[in-house]
């Protein structure tokens, strides 16, 4: 068997329920661990630096996409955001599953350099409760509502380039879903022939 961990990607429009259902993953399985970005964007109230996010000037940002420390990196509506290379070898390394929750471009750019790595693409049930979910964060002005909306049009056109889809109704189903997915991955041939060679 593969001893190591995977890497997954959790994209999906913004309301789609990605911090939710990765918030209950990370509580559900020990083994799962969740890739903290770098961004550019200013904390929202109650976020820390190091824990939701590495908050960075832009300068700093570009300093750490110049020393080749970023796995991948993306605009999205006017901020930069990355994913810091380290902690994902780290991670997968010690047999962790980590997941990278990004958007549509850092998720393309993940799956081109890591063709092993799962990427699963999150959506609400219908387009209701995705604007429903965006304005009852109430941490967003209208303007960057009506920005979030846009842009989940435009990322919902990249859901076939996505190894799954899982839709984000029932809580528990759509965490249950995307166990099922990572747990399965684990047992394609090719991550068992280790185990066969060890075996038999
Ligand atoms: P938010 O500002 O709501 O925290 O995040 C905005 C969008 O950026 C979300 O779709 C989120 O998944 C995405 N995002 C967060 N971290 C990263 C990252 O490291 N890389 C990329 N490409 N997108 C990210």
């Amino acid at each position: 068997m593969n001893n190591k961990g995977s890497v997954v990607i959790i994209s999906g429009p913004s309301g789609s329920g990605k911090g939710t259902t990765v918030k209950a993953m990370l509580s559900q399985r020990k083994q799962v661990r969740l890739s903290v970005s770098a961004t550019t964007r200013p904390p929202r109230p109650g976020e820390e630096n190091g824990r939701e996010y590495f908050f960075l000037t832009k300068d700093e940002f570009e300093k750490r996409i110049q020393n080749g420390d970023m796995l991948e990196h993306a605009q999205y509506c006017d901020n930069l955001y990355g994913t810091p290379k380290e902690y994902i070898t780290l991670c997968t390394e010690k047999g962790e599953d980590v997941i990278l929750e990004i958007e549509v471009q850092g998720g393309m750019q993940v799956k081109s350099k890591l063709p092993q790595a799962i990427s699963i693409f999150l959506i609400p049930p219908d387009r209701k409760s995705l604007e429903k979910r965006l304005r009852g964060r109430g941490t967003e002005s209208e303007d960057v509502i009506l920005q979030r909306l846009k842009r989940a049009d435009e990322e919902l056109q990249y859901a076939d380039k996505y190894d799954y889809v899982v839709v984000c109704g029932e809580m528990q189903k759509c965490v249950d879903d995307i166990f099922a997915i990572i747990d399965s991955k684990k047992l394609e041939s090719e991550n068992m022939i280790d185990y066969i060679k060890e075996n038999f």
